[in-house]
């Protein structure tokens, strides 16, 4: 028989695998702890919506709806859909449709895959994972601020210190309107300046071209008037407002008259976090208001505010960091040999389990069960804490071995059945051997 060609994941989509999924969890549980502390409550959404919650939502020159979208027809029964790029559509689709802010705002959060039709590059996939959090139903400043406060308390506990905060209002629709009559004048004027990208987005979406990265755009960008010289009293105010907060809670930042947002529905306060860490991808996460969202999706006007971080970038910035989560460990490994003994050491496994301790007992490869030593080999590999030997001996005379695997001075111990379980919790907990149990998470002793 011919050998079958290997199926490879698809271009840009990346497997989480187990040496990594620690520092994911560590993410992952300092992130929704620290939410759960602000207020903030879990919701899932699916993964595929209509494909014009997107278009409607994103705005329909932004470059994900340009050209970032999977976008599909099924071919059940024809519905066009999309696999979600980003977040806030579907919450905001969802506190509509089941009228979550009937008794008053709500604060919400999320996680999960979003997809994106990019060129693969550092920091930048097709299949990434977003943390975002969405407030709906909150008007002032206030919230916005307590965001922004919320990320920050986010890199603290996550011993990032190299992340610093971009801030900027960009008004609302009337006051755009005739910033950008002035941008585009401006643009045109320098019409020779322009690349190809910009001159298309001229008079699609011109404030986006604030946003590029070509050093050769830079000066005349730079030139460009500023968004924040048309806002009115009540945008200031609001801009004031927040900055109020923030400088009263020591939060550095640095007003960016150039950040924009490249979804069309935000308004007033936008910010983002972003690191020299990460080469070119180096925002780490990206929020602001997006008071117009929930009108245009025919609900009754509702404001709303929210930001959404990448955890690839931010893994990737931890690692950097030198953040080290603990390894997957386990407390026991159990080592058997023969039938009888492999049957108790099921019995054993269990009853530990019972007491809170994880336990990997030994199976069969394809190569059979394994020696003694070829099992103990990879008891030591596991990083148990204790080795719990089942074998001829043992099973003649009701007892297990129990043998320390990080302590190297300390002895086994011969343990009857009964008695293995309180031995190993005595033993782990520190009531007896005083052994170092690590520290991990998943895992709770009684
Ligand atoms: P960029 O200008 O880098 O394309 P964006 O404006 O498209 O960013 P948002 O839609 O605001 O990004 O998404 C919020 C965050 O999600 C980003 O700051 C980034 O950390 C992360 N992110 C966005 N796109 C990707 C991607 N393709 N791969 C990995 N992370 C991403
Ligand atoms: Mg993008």
């Amino acid at each position: 028989m011919s050998k079958q060609e290997k199926i490879l994941a698809v271009k840009g989509m990346n497997d989480i695998l187990p040496a990594d999924a620690p520092m994911w969890e560590l993410f992952e549980n300092t992130a929704e702890s620290i939410l759960k502390s602000y207020g903030y409550q879990k919701i899932v959404t699916p993964i595929l919506e209509e494909t014009g919650l997107f278009a409607r939502a994103i705005g329909a020159v932004t470059d994900i709806v340009e050209k970032e979208m999977y976008s599909f027809t099924d071919s059940m029964n024809g519905d066009l859909l999309t696999l979600r790029p980003e977040g806030t559509a579907g919450v905001v689709r969802a506190v509509l449709e089941h009228n979550l802010v009937y008794d008053g705002p709500k604060r919400l959060w999320y996680k999960g895959p979003m997809f994106r039709h990019e060129r693969p590059q550092r920091g930048r996939y097709r299949q990434f994972f977003q943390f975002g959090a969405e407030a709906v139903g909150f008007a002032g400043p206030d919230i916005d601020a307590e965001m922004i406060m919320l990320c920050r308390r986010m890199w603290d506990d996550l011993g990032l210190d190299e992340v610093r905060l971009e801030l900027n209002s960009i008004g609302n629709a009337a006051e755009r309107l005739r910033h950008r009559a002035d941008l585009i004048a401006h643009f045109e004027a320098n019409i020779d300046t322009l690349d190809a990208e910009a001159k298309r987005r001229l008079h699609t979406n011109p404030l986006r071209i604030l946003d590029t990265k070509n050093p050769a755009m830079q000066e005349l960008v730079n030139a460009a008037p500023k968004l924040l010289d048309y806002l009115e009293a009540e945008s200031l105010a609001h801009f004031e407002g927040v900055r109020k907060i923030l400088d009263h809670n020591n939060v550095q930042y640095t007003v960016n008259p150039r950040l924009v947002r490249g979804i069309d529905y935000y308004n007033r306060t936008v910010f983002e976090w972003v690191t020299d860490k990460l080469g070119a991808q180096g925002t780490i996460c990206a929020g602001g208001r997006y008071d117009p969202l929930i009108e245009m999706f025919g609900g009754k006007a509702t404001p709303g505010v929210g930001f959404a971080m990448g955890i690839e970038r931010i893994i990737e910035l931890m690692k950097a960091a030198g953040e080290m989560a603990s390894p997957n460990q386990c407390d026991v490994y159990m080592v058997h040999q023969g039938d009888a003994a492999q049957l108790q050491a099921f019995v054993l496994a269990e009853r530990i389990r019972d007491a809170g301790l994880d336990v990997v007992l030994h199976c069969a490869t394809p190569a059979g069960a394994g020696s003694f030593k070829s099992q103990m080999k990879k008891a030591d590999g596991s990083g148990a804490a204790f080795a719990v030997i089942l074998g001829e001996d043992e099973m003649a005379n009701g007892t297990a071995a129990v043998k320390p695997m990080r302590d190297m001075g300390a002895a086994q111990a011969s343990v009857p059945f009964d008695d293995v379980v309180d031995y190993l919790v005595d033993q782990i907990t520190g009531g007896g051997g005083g052994h170092d149990h690590g520290d991990h998470s998943n895992c709770t002793h009684h």
